[in-house]
């Protein structure tokens, strides 16, 4: 009841949106609301833990939020200190989709709601939302926009006859991150055709998810996994053309790759793709060395998730939009698909530019 009143005194009872009955919602409000997040490693990560601190704290929530070092053993203990801390909900970017069981089984004893947070968490009943990016069409638009750099499709998608055969190399995330595999299927089920009409080669003849399969999505191993490919396919001085990367860290390790031991100069890059526009990338984009990247805005992801915390909280139902694709081998979890975008050269500026994502003098 003391926390009530003094939430209550900062004004708390006047969120938004604020429809449940007022027992629920004084209940809600002022409550600790975990924010786990896997690594400081990636700029994204850094903004995503940002943006969901502060709309929490809009919303009068108390928030704690914590990076995990990319190392399990730390993401378990800092949810564990959450829990007896008394959080209420936690809001959860797994490193590995498949060790959080225990814990979480500790938060549903103590009536903690779990929202996966882009991420699904898997092989556990205790997640009760998950919101995300449409993660198969995530790999889908990675493969269009290598299809379209090496010009095989054109702008407006279409396929272009008569170009080719092109070689490939393919490079996919981390295998204990469940999105990795969605990436890597979208991105396979569009390169598929081109593979079997003998456009697309893989002169390393690693074409199988466990070969491309990039650990903890590790620019280094990225970079070491590149040069032993350059090392024992191309050198003969076959060509390179194209790289399918899954995120614009491990696209960074590929291109020093491609400039050291491949001797590709910065001007003349085989099509490399990436993911999360962050802004070393963007301006690499820019500077003509990097083709494309995906743009996932992680202000909306943010807000969905805030939005999803901020419902349970209250007793409300959290507003989904698919209930079939997201089966964490337990259950089917019901998910909020956010879209993205793909961003080259050409499009930068109008994407991540004029919707404030990013201010000009940050990807200068
Ligand atoms: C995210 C991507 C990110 C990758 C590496 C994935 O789970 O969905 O946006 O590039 O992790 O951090």
């Amino acid at each position: 009841v003391a926390l009530a009143v003094t939430v209550g005194a900062t004004g708390c009872g006047s969120r938004p949106g604020s429809t449940a009955d007022p027992a629920a919602s004084t209940d809600a409000a002022g409550s600790l609301v975990g924010i786990s997040m896997p690594t400081q490693t990636s700029e994204r990560w850094i903004a995503d833990g940002g943006n969901v601190e502060k709309s929490l704290k809009d919303l009068g929530y108390k928030t704690d939020l914590q990076f995990a070092n990319d190392d399990i053993p730390t993401q378990v203990s800092q949810i564990e200190n959450m829990l007896t801390k008394g959080a209420k909900a936690l809001i959860i970017a797994a490193i590995d989709g498949t060790t959080l069981t225990d814990v979480l089984a500790k938060a549903k004893e103590q009536n903690v709601k779990v929202i996966a947070y882009d991420r699904l968490i898997n092989g556990t009943p205790n997640v009760d939302f998950y919101t995300t990016f449409d993660n198969y069409t995530v790999g889908v638009q990675q493969a269009t926009s290598l299809l379209t750099g090496l010009g095989l499709l054109d702008a407006s998608g279409k396929k272009v006859d008569g170009k080719g055969p092109f070689n490939v190399e393919l490079f996919a995330g981390s295998p204990d991150d469940n999105n990795a595999n969605f990436f890597w299927t979208g991105a396979m089920d569009t390169l598929k055709p081109f593979m079997d009409a003998g456009t697309i080669k893989v002169p390393s003849g690693q074409t199988k998810f466990e070969q491309a399969a990039i650990l903890r999505w590790q620019a280094p191993v990225a970079q070491k996994r590149m040069e032993d490919i350059l090392t024992s396919a191309y050198s003969s001085g076959k060509k390179l053309d194209g790289v399918l990367s899954p995120y614009d860290g491990l696209s960074i390790g590929i291109i020093s790759a491609l400039t050291s031991t491949g001797g590709y100069s910065k001007g003349n890059l085989p099509v490399v793709t990436g993911q999360d526009a962050e802004k070393g990338s963007v301006k690499s984009i820019i500077a003509g060395e990097q083709y494309s990247t995906i743009f996932k805005d992680t202000r909306k992801l943010g807000e969905q998730a805030v939005k999803m915390v901020d419902a349970v909280l209250k007793g409300e139902q959290p507003e989904t939009n698919d209930t079939k694709t997201y089966n964490n081998k337990v259950k089917v979890v019901p998910a909020y698909l956010l879209e993205s975008v793909i961003i080259t050269k050409d499009n930068y500026k109008q994407e991540l530019i004029d919707s404030g994502y990013y201010t000009e003098a940050d990807v200068k």
